[in-house]
């Protein structure tokens, strides 16, 4: 367990970590992406750890929200000097405290009301990028913009515009891309300027609009783990159905329905097998809880209580869900036997990641029987994570795979 605060220094937000004892791992960065979600997670623009440093107060090190190792912030530097004095209580003399940072070492000192003076360093270069005028304070660089009226201007949108970086060499690119904020600020309107704070605001407004939009608009439910226990609502149907073209169903006169937001992802990957020279047909697509019922209905009689281990029950709410299929070949048809030693199968274990599907039930797997014809639609980019650490779905927890909804259609 980790133990933390949550700070905020003029509307900058951190997550705040005595990490004297270096237990917290900075490499893990889906961890660290988690914790900054502010869905998910504790919500955070980054994460800062105090540490110990021989001749210093203390160590600072930031870590952007996605896991990137961050550059010198003033917001967070004054938030981590109130910290090691009002709760570690730290601070050898509050007059002059003396850490260190990535950009190099800082004074600080606290004030008679109690408020934090931050000394930065002093700006290192001054030029033009983005057709703007252009300062590095420290490590972090700032484009400023001139404007007339502050209030007016849509800095979201217009910051929005700024590239992150230009395009030098990759190295610089990296090192801007994971750096540069951009710093809008009125010559007419100085007064105000020293209370608005757009660092890191713009770049969180911007992102967190889109987000909260993009998820609210997200079914929760296609990323769900689905088990014996837990499984869908019996009145739950897809957002939208539409059907699977005729030339990839197996059994020609039958109508098959997937998820409208799936189907390019399903056809790309039908037309790559044939490309491939497999012949992979969909024998089943989207299952309504009616005809679900019927199916398991039918496995109840012949098996009697050992149902639960067959076929239609396990994919039961995935196929519900209508982003998942059954495949098959001409050699195995409807029988499915014998389908985990075709080459459609194998190629299925290489290639369906990079349309977003993985195989729910793989052979070996804890939870169900193997199933080597039953694939879900989960995105591509958890697909790909998956099958790059060969991990199953099932057996990834819940919360690392909710982090993926935002994006399981791009
Ligand atoms: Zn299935």
């Amino acid at each position: 367990m980790t133990k933390f605060h949550k700070y905020h220094g003029a509307g900058n937000d951190f997550i705040i970590v005595d990490n004297r004892d270096k237990s917290f791992d900075i490499k893990d960065a889906d961890n660290i992406k988690l914790l900054c979600h502010r869905r998910f997670g504790v919500g955070a623009d980054g994460i800062i750890l105090l540490e110990n440093q021989p001749d210093y107060d203390f160590q600072m090190v930031f870590i952007n929200n996605d896991g990137s190792m961050g550059s010198m912030c003033g917001n967070g530097g004054r938030c981590i000097v109130h910290f090691a004095h009002y709760i570690l209580k730290i601070i050898k003399d509050p007059k002059n405290i003396n850490f260190i940072a990535v950009d190099g070492a800082h004074k600080a000192e606290i004030l008679k009301n109690g408020e934090i003076k931050l000394k930065m360093q002093d700006i290192s270069k001054v030029g033009e990028r983005n057709n703007l005028p252009f300062v590095l304070c420290g490590t972090t660089p700032h484009n400023i913009m001139f404007v007339e009226n502050l209030k007016e201007f849509p800095v979201v949108e217009k910051g929005r515009k700024i590239p992150w970086s230009e395009k030098k060499t990759v190295e610089e690119d990296l090192k801007a891309k994971t750096e540069e904020n951009v710093y809008i600020f009125s010559k007419l309107t100085a007064e105000q300027q020293k209370n608005l704070s757009f660092e890191n605001q713009i770049k969180d407004i911007t992102s967190q609009v889109g987000t909260l939009d993009k998820l609210s608009k997200t079914d929760k439910e296609l990323l769900q783990k689905y088990s014996k226990v837990y499984f869908l609502n019996e009145n739950y149907v897809p957002e939208s159905l539409a059907p699977v073209p005729n030339e990839f169903i197996y059994e020609k006169d039958k109508q098959i329905q997937i998820h409208t937001k799936v189907l390019s992802n399903l056809t790309d990957l039908l037309r790559s097998a044939q490309n491939n020279s497999m012949d992979l047909k969909i024998i089943s697509g989207f299952r309504s809880f009616g005809e679900q019922s019927v199916l398991k209905g039918a496995y109840t009689v012949s098996f009697g209580s050992d149902a639960n281990k067959f076929s239609a029950d396990q994919g039961y709410s995935e196929h519900q869900l209508g982003t998942t299929v059954d495949f098959t070949t001409a050699s195995v048809g409807a029988t499915f036997s014998g389908f985990s030693k075709t080459k459609e199968y194998e190629w299925l274990l290489q290639n369906a990641y990079k349309y977003g599907f993985i195989i729910s039930y793989p052979e070996g797997n804890a939870y169900y029987q193997f199933e080597p014809w039953h694939f879900r639609f989960v995105g591509k980019q958890l697909a790909e994570r998956l099958y790059v650490e060969k991990q199953n779905f099932y057996d990834l927890d819940q919360r690392k795979i909710d982090a993926y909804l935002i994006n399981i259609f791009d």
